[in-house]
């Protein structure tokens, strides 16, 4: 007998007859001898409408009161659900995160995961409950509910399959796995089969969309076997787990990510500690910097460059500015209509001819390349954000991914 974690995403429950399908699978597992633990989120688009709400009431609603409102949506999903499995004449309950004891920092709106004490869901399961646990959200010290963030629910299922030592946690989604570059733009991305834990952190935070990134990294840390399958078929899916070493290079998949912006500062003074002092105030503001860029000095100036979240920009843009004495530079120039398109796959450092094959691809397809950052693992480049379809195909294309 197994203990299976499963989750099923918004877009797996969004309607009566979704939700049934689910609660069918549900079913099939329980009925094949397994314990079964299921983390939904909210119906469909119910996250947004909620929020929507919420904007219409206030510009800026208080953190643990917006935390409070999309709570709810997880728990209609539960609830729904477990009515659904009792249809179907199996024992299921529905609990919500401070039931389940998962215990998380007091950062609203993006909370960590601390702990989860998990007694109650050992106790439905010795009573051979089917158990439906509300994904996205916890509880904190002040006994407040919490949330983990967009797209968290993942991240509550992979931390309960660890609590809980479980055997599997398959992630149920609207597609069949993790593919080799996202198959809305690329019309010949092949699914993989398997995928490093590793690889998939950078698939996840370059922006492949189909993982919450810190589900991948708690599943790494703990080592839970994951899989990424298709709610509506029985395609296999892609499996997630620890990597081979490969002395070979293989380039896994190719990710594109647009909620990037450039910044450049323009003739900062070339003396130690420039880069030191633009940093550490991006981090003392909690701005989240990824490429960095720095000119060769000419006359005691030079030109530092990153790329920041769209959403960072406005904070880094008035930090930048509010200092621009202590920084003493002369400008601040910033381009949003920017992307970053990366290829990912362990064994990159050890290849160098694997980054020129990356630029051959762009610069037949006449792309032009702003920035560019390498990795043990990836090699990425900032490029204009009209490009980047034509880019990921050309760079999809070079390395037969689709073959
Ligand atoms: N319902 C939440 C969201 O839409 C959490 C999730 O779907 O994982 O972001
Ligand atoms: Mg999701």
């Amino acid at each position: 007998m197994s203990l299976i974690v499963q989750k099923y995403g918004g877009s797996s429950v969004a309607d009566k007859e979704k939700v049934f399908n689910v609660a069918k699978r549900i079913v099939e597992t329980y009925k094949n001898g397994n314990s079964v633990v299921v983390v939904v989120s909210a119906q469909g688009d119910t996250t947004d409408d909620l929020i929507e709400k919420a904007a219409e009431i206030s510009k800026h609603p208080s953190k643990r009161e917006m935390d409070m409102l999309l709570s709810t949506g997880e728990q209609i999903s539960i609830s729904l659900l477990a009515m659904a499995i009792h249809e179907l004449g199996y024992p299921a309950v529905s609990l919500t995160g401070w039931q389940v004891g998962m215990e998380t920092d007091s950062q609203y709106s993006k909370s960590r995961i601390k702990r989860v004490e998990a007694s109650r869901i050992k106790k439905e399961l010795d009573h051979n409950n089917i158990v439906v646990v509300a994904g996205f959200q916890g509880i904190n010290k002040y006994e407040d509910i919490t949330t983990l963030g967009r797209g968290g629910s993942d991240t509550s299922a992979v931390a309960l399959a660890a609590a809980l030592h479980a055997d599997l946690c398959e992630i149920y989604t609207d597609v069949d796995g993790v593919y080799t570059a996202d198959p809305r733009i690329v019309k010949n991305a092949k699914k993989m089969d398997e995928v490093s834990f590793d690889e998939m952190l950078e698939l996840a935070s370059l922006g492949a969309g189909v993982l919450h990134n810190r589900s991948v990294e708690m599943s790494r840390k703990y080592n839970v076997k994951m899989c990424v399958r298709n709610s509506m078929n029985d395609h296999e899916g892609t499996i997630v787990k620890e990597g081979k070493k490969m002395e070979r290079m293989v380039v896994k998949g190719v990710a594109h990510d647009l909620d990037v912006a450039r910044i450049a500062l323009v003739n900062i003074e070339d003396e130690p500690g420039a880069a030191f002092k633009v940093f550490s105030l991006m981090a003392k503001h909690n701005v989240d910097v990824d490429i960095i860029l720095q000119s060769i000095g000419r006359e005691n100036k030079k030109d530092i460059s990153f790329t920041v979240k769209k959403s960072s920009l406005d904070v880094a843009k008035k930090i930048l500015e509010e200092n621009q004495d202590l920084l003493g530079y002369d400008e601040v120039k910033v381009r949003e209509d920017v992307a970053k398109v990366s290829i990912v796959g362990a064994g990159m450092v050890n290849n160098p001819g694997v980054a020129a094959k990356m630029f051959e691809a762009l610069y037949d397809a006449g792309i032009n390349i702003h920035m560019i950052s390498t990795s043990e693992i990836k090699v990425s480049v900032l490029i204009s954000s009209a490009n980047v379809e034509k880019a990921v195909n050309a760079i999809h294309d070079k390395f037969e991914l689709g073959k």
